[in-house]
């Protein structure tokens, strides 16, 4: 009789441990599916300013991991491939000035949603006119001077991201 009720006392706390195994790896499967990546370039504003430390805490904040990150200087023939959607524009020339007049610091950020959530948190395109706390509002001066590149869809970071890295650059 003993030995059949600890049968079944074991059998039980098996079952219930499989159960909520079973839980905890479906939970965190699906958090793993939302994880995103996306790009971004710290523009020459960003770099003079010293503001690299300041911007990259807000995505840390948020939790938005660094996935990559180097320095780079940028060239028209870069620029012409990333801007490909603004060569045509009267301000295309002064765009491929200012991007190239220092090196930038650019990197991939991971997290939930990352490519919508990285965007929200820099903010529209023009300073002058994004809110305060965003990162352009807070910290950018206008339309060009706008402290951050992030990448506007999943579709453009994936391109963006395998434009500037490598696979084996990416942790
Ligand atoms: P975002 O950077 O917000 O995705 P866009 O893709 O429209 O914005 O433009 C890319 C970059 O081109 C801007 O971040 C800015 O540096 C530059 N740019 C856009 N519009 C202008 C403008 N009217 N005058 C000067 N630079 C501009």
């Amino acid at each position: 009789m003993k030995k059949k009720c600890f049968f079944w006392i074991l059998l039980g706390a098996f079952f219930l441990t499989s159960l909520s195994s079973l839980t905890f790896v479906r939970k965190h499967r699906c958090k793993k599916d939302m994880m995103q990546r996306t790009f971004v370039i710290f523009k020459p504003d960003a770099m003079e300013q010293g503001l690299v430390g300041s911007v990259l805490n807000r995505f840390e904040t948020a939790q938005l991991r660094l996935g990559a990150a180097k320095m780079i200087q940028l060239d028209e023939t870069i620029l012409r491939q990333h801007y490909a959607h603004l060569t045509d524009e009267p301000f295309f020339g002064s765009i491929v000035v200012y991007m190239s007049s220092c090196p930038v610091l650019i990197a991939v950020l991971e997290g939930e949603d990352a490519v919508a959530r990285v965007r929200e948190i820099t903010g529209p395109t023009d300073s002058a006119a994004a809110p305060r706390g965003t990162i352009r509002g807070d910290f950018g001066k206008d339309k060009s001077r706008n402290v951050l590149h992030a990448s506007d869809s999943p579709e453009s970071a994936q391109k963006e991201i395998k434009r500037f890295f490598s696979p084996k650059e990416i942790f």
